[in-house]
């Protein structure tokens, strides 16, 4: 992982407010929301369908790790989404997708890496200041699926947010006292 996205998962985890406004403002959604809202509200039922899916199929073979805990609400895994980076024409419409319909805006001007990847560093112009979702209804799998428990792969939990894996990811040891992952929303 970059040093600068192991900063600002620390971060993210500790925040008692939102990251401040990326240098040169937010990016601007210039698909108007009559286009943005009809095809989210079109998309929406596959998503949900999607989601409830993953969560039968988890039910059916479990994976490695088991969630626990509950969500406080804070929205602290909100500050920083990653979106995979990538140069060729896929990755590019993904990147339109999430910053002209879902609402996520760069925070950072250069991908950064992590585990292996590099991904865009998002900010989300849903999120509102008590920590709710302005769109909670149309929220994209990717906020679903938070925290991301995989098949395979490490839990990824933003410590602090209430939930845990387990066993415990990171493990426990003498060395290593921490009882929570603290990881970023990754879309991948
Ligand atoms: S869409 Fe909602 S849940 Fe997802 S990052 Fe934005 S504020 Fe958070």
């Amino acid at each position: 992982m970059s040093d600068l996205l192991d900063e600002l998962l620390i971060q993210a985890s500790d925040a008692t407010q939102q990251p401040p406004t990326p240098e040169g403002g937010i990016l601007r959604q210039w698909v108007p929301g009559w286009i943005r809202h009809p095809v989210k509200c079109f998309l929406a039922p596959f998503v949900v369908m999607d989601y409830h899916m993953q969560r039968f199929a988890r039910k059916l073979v479990r994976p490695p790790f088991k969630q626990e805990g509950g969500c406080k609400k804070r929205g602290n895994c909100c500050h920083y989404v990653l979106i995979r980076y990538s140069p060729s024409l896929i990755g590019r419409f993904f990147y339109f997708w999430y910053t002209q319909f879902q609402g996520f805006y760069p925070r950072l001007k250069e991908p950064q890496e992590y585990e292996g990847k590099m991904m865009h560093v998002m900010g989300c112009r849903y999120l509102k200041k008590d920590g709710s979702c302005g769109q909670y209804r149309l929220r994209p799998l990717v906020c679903r699926q938070w925290p991301m428990i995989e098949y395979f792969g490490y839990p990824r939990v933003l410590k602090g947010c209430g939930y845990r894996s387990n066993p415990l990811y990171p493990p426990e040891t003498p060395d290593n006292l921490e009882d929570e992952d603290s990881r970023l929303k990754v879309i991948q």
